[in-house]
Order: structure tokens, then C-alpha cells, then sequence
């Protein structure tokens, strides 16, 4: 089966999906995105990734190009004709097709185009070994808390993380703090047990993820703190791990060269996976 993409108006071919080639998005990155976890035939957090979207696009006085209930339903009809049971829908807002000037346009009409695609589940061999991490500079600007489609520090990142083994890379600020990761946000477990996370300013994206985990943290009574924490904290940590809608919680079990705890996932970080797995399933959804 073709995949089916929304671009404008339209359901197309992904193959035929395209903008102008004077969309700001293209040639400014004047745009924002989300990506939504489907899980099991639902959407996962729908309300809250669409809040975010609307923050984004206010932030950059950028108008909304449809209202809620529409994109809602543009939502549930690309999952229809994707079929998809477990994956994820992209959603990209630009602030529209106008002749390339910097200022923003008088009259654009913003650009929306949302796709779909099937995700598989990591098998659970691999997210008991954990992944590696790799620390880097923070080189982002001061409104990373904006989820725009300007992501080129973040794919430099990634990309020096795959070229060093590594699956994510943990950026860091100029007090020597780890603001999060090129497309996670990042925890640690300390030594006493304390679960820590970077409290949400304009330093990091306050991701979706990571609210629903603070929540599913707070419920279970774990002790938890949002501050900032440096690479050598994170290394002597007993356990670490990334979030995101894409990767849920993922077990970090090495960070440059040191290896956190025991080199497996820790119970933490498992207790909250197996958690919003749960959530997922349950009180997460709307379909
Ligand atoms: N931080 C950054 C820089 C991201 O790009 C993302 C997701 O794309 C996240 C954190 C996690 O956000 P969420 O949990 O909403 O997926």
C-alpha cells in the first residue's frame, strides 16, 4: 500500500508531496512541527502535542492554518488511509509561500502538511542493553523551547553521534550543564535515587514525553527534582535514560567513555517505561 500525504488541502501520493519552492519553511525554517505517537490505533497525548503547536506558532506570530476540530480530523483521516496501527504522524506549519524577503509577508497563507509512517517496537534485548550517548556543545539558540523546523545543530549532533557509535547526543550549556538531547530530553537516576531532569526554560523542549513522565512519576512516588546536571554527575549516576514520543523512555547504559551503573538498564527507568507503555494504552489515547 502507498503511503498518503496531507499537503494543503490534499491527500497525495507521498511521492507527490511537495511545497513551493518559496515556502519560508524551506528557505527561512519560519516554521514549526510536532510528531505524534500513534500506539495501538490512538493518538498518544493528542491534546497536549497540539497546545505545544499552538504555543510554537504564537510564539512566532504564526497563524493557525485551520482550527482544531479540522485538524483533528485531518489527523484521523491521513491514519485512516495509512493504516496505521503503531507509528507516527509529522506535522509541519510554516508561515506560508511568499517572494523570499525577511520580513514576514503581508499576505502568506500558512503551509501545513502533515505525513504518517509505521514505527516498530525495539525489541526487549535492546532496550535492556541501552544505548550509548555521547556529550557535545550546545550550539542551539536561546529559544529552544519553541519546537521550530530549524534543526540543523540538532541534526549535526545526531549525526556526530552515529558517526561515534552512539544513538543520541547530550548537549551541553556553558555552565557545563546537559540541556538535553538533539531529539530527546535527558534524565538521570542519582546515587541516593533521585530521579533529575532539566527544569523546562527557554534552554530546552519541554517535551510532551517528559510532562506524562513527571506526571507517571509523581503518581508512583518516586522522588524527583528538574534541574540541571553535568556530564560528570550523569556519569557517576546509577541510571540514566532519553525521552520522546518516538523512543518513549530508552535506557541509557553508556555516556562518552563511562559506563552508568551496571551496564543494563536500570529499574527506574524500566518501571517508567513499562508506565507509559500503560499510559499508551490506556488514559494516553484518543482515537
Ligand atoms: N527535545 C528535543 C530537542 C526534541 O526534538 C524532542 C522531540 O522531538 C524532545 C526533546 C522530546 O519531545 P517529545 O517528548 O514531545 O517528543
Amino acid at each position: 500500500m502507498s503511503r498518503i500525504a496531507y499537503v494543503n488541502g490534499r491527500y497525495v501520493p507521498h511521492a507527490d508531496a511537495a511545497v513551493h519552492v518559496e515556502d519560508r519553511g524551506y528557505q527561512f525554517a519560519d516554521g514549526v512541527y510536532e510528531v505524534v505517537l500513534i500506539f495501538d490505533g490512538a493518538m498518544v497525548d493528542e491534546i497536549p502535542h497540539l497546545d505545544r503547536l499552538d504555543r510554537s506558532l504564537r510564539e512566532l506570530r504564526i497563524v493557525e492554518p485551520m482550527s482544531r476540530p479540522a485538524l483533528r480530523s485531518v489527523m484521523r483521516e491521513l491514519l485512516r488511509r495509512n493504516r496505521i496501527r503503531t507509528g507516527l504522524i509529522y506535522m509541519q506549519v510554516t508561515r506560508g509561500v511568499a517572494r523570499r524577503d525577511h520580513p514576514f509577508p503581508k499576505q502568506a497563507q500558512p503551509s501545513l502538511v502533515m505525513t504518517a509512517k509505521r514505527i516498530a517496537l525495539p525489541a526487549a534485548a535492546a532496550v535492556e542493553n541501552g544505548v550509548k550517548v555521547i556529550s557535545i556543545r550546545d550550539i542551539r539558540w536561546e529559544r529552544c523551547d519553541i519546537k521550530t523546523v530549524a534543526l540543523l545543530p540538532n541534526v549535526l549532533g545526531k549525526q556526530q553521534a552515529k558517526e561515534a557509535g552512539a544513538y543520541e547526543a547530550w548537549q551541553v550549556d556553558d555552565d557545563g550543564l546537559v540541556t538535553e538531547g538533539t531529539s530527546t530530553n535527558a534524565w538521570i537516576v542519582t546515587k541516593d535515587g533521585e530521579l533529575v531532569t532539566r527544569n523546562a526554560n527557554a534552554a530546552i523542549l519541554n517535551g510532551i514525553t517528559r510532562l506524562t513522565l513527571l506526571k507517571l512519576a509523581e503518581r508512583e512516588k518516586l522522588k524527583f527534582v528538574e534541574r540541571g546536571f553535568t556530564v560528570d554527575e550523569a556519569k557517576q549516576a546509577r541510571e540514566a535514560f532519553i525521552s520522546s514520543a518516538t523512543s518513549f523512555v530508552t535506557p541509557v547504559t553508556q555516556i562518552d567513555e563511562a559506563v552508568i551503573g551496571n551496564g543494563k538498564a536500570g529499574s527506574v527507568g524500566l518501571g517508567l517505561r513499562q508506565a507509559y507503555l500503560a499510559y499508551a494504552a490506556g488514559e494516553g489515547r484518543t482515537s
